[in-house]
């Protein structure tokens, strides 16, 4: 086990009677890492994470939390928490006795519960004298702060969270997800995160898991899998991007609708070899008179969304592919809508997929 690993799964399978839901899934989580699984329905997040707390049982390989195996420890045993989307609290209680519960389970006396009760209400940033206010008396923005309260007070090695934001409307979800970041900051805990958006992936985590259909397709920091996907499946999954079938020719990338200055080489690629050269639509620019690209596309203008601050075009390329560009709206183009265009892009924004 490398010594930074706190939390290790080694070829962890979990069947559902014919059903394979994790296929052999390896993974090493860091002491005080923000890590978050992200993947779409159906791709075995919720599974993943079940094991991970001791909900469910593995069906082969081994779950290791600081170098001792836990998988056979029960749920009530190891030392994690999990806070829910549903947030389990107890709406009859105040928000002090919620808080307090997993330290009356612990039999620590009445004042030192409240006095960790009120230390927690100033963590969370809820004003003190909401330790006698009820739950029902609480917005759902405070019963989520209340939520990670209590989740804390369990003191736990590791906190899961499952899609805890996904219920809340879309202001209190983003103030939210800069106060979970704040709060792993200020706690050093390290925090294990499921979602199924990549914009609440990419705001928080430190390290982010792509997971398809049971299996991890990538996993690093939110910066390298947005620039550096290793497949189709991840470059899409990261946003909107544009993808082009090259082939290796002669140590040039030759693709449909796609003029490639000859000086520019991308050889990674055995001759014939195919691959797919991916670039972001910030990085694709409307050409200007008498300026010259690595790489050059000749289009149609056909479509122009605003998205607030940024302007994205739809462009119908001479090979009959969509291009996507988006601009900030400062630079928007003078093209019209139907007009013939040229756009470009340099190789050093580029980014070579080979699935092999
Ligand atoms: P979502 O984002 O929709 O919650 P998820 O990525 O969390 O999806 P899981 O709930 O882990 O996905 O499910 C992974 C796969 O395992 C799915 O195909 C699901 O149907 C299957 N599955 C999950 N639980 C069971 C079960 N108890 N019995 C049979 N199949 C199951």
């Amino acid at each position: 086990m490398t010594s930074d690993a706190l939390l290790r799964l080694e070829g962890v399978v979990k069947r559902f009677g014919p059903f394979t839901a994790l296929h052999g899934v390896d993974l090493d989580i860091r002491e005080g890492e923000f890590f978050t699984i992200v993947g779409p329905s159906g791709s075995g997040k919720s599974t993943m994470i079940r094991l991970l707390v001791g909900m469910d049982e593995i069906s082969d390989g081994a779950i290791w939390l600081h170098g001792n195996r836990i998988d056979e420890t029960p749920a009530n045993e190891r030392p994690t928490c999990m806070v829910f989307q549903s947030l389990a609290l107890f709406p009859h209680m105040s928000v002090g006795q919620n808080i307090e519960f997993p330290l009356k389970l612990r039999k620590v006396a009445p004042v030192e519960r409240k006095t960790r009760a009120l230390e927690l209400l100033d963590l969370l940033r809820l004003p003190r004298d909401y330790y006698n206010k009820r739950i029902s008396q609480c917005s759902g923005g405070e019963r989520q702060r209340v939520a990670l309260a209590r989740a804390l007070a369990f003191d736990p090695e590791i906190l899961f969270f499952d899609e805890p934001l996904s219920a809340l409307d879309y202001r209190l979800r983003k103030t939210l997800e800069k106060e979970l970041k704040d709060l792993h900051h200020r706690t050093g805990k390290t925090f294990v995160y499921i979602t199924h958006s990549l914009e609440e992936a990419m705001v928080m985590s430190d390290r982010i898991a792509i997971m398809k259909d049971g299996r991890f397709e990538q996993i690093a920091v939110a910066d390298e899998i947005y620039s550096r996907p290793v497949s189709r499946f991840v470059a899409e999954f990261m946003g909107e991007v544009n993808l082009f079938d090259v082939t290796s020719t002669r140590g040039a990338l030759t693709g449909k609708g796609l003029t490639v200055d000859p000086g520019i080489r991308q050889t990674t690629l055995a001759e014939g070899e195919k691959g797919l050269l991916m670039v972001r639509p910030e990085y694709v620019r409307f050409g200007k008179a008498g300026e010259s690209f690595d790489y050059e596309i000749s289009g149609r203008l056909l479509e122009e969304y605003a998205l607030g601050s940024r302007i994205q075009y739809e462009i119908e390329a001479a090979g009959g592919q969509v291009i996507t560009v988006e601009k900030l709206r400062e630079d928007r183009t003078t093209a019209k809508l139907g007009s013939d265009v040229t756009l470009g892009f340099d190789a050093a924004n580029t980014h070579l997929i080979v699935e092999r």
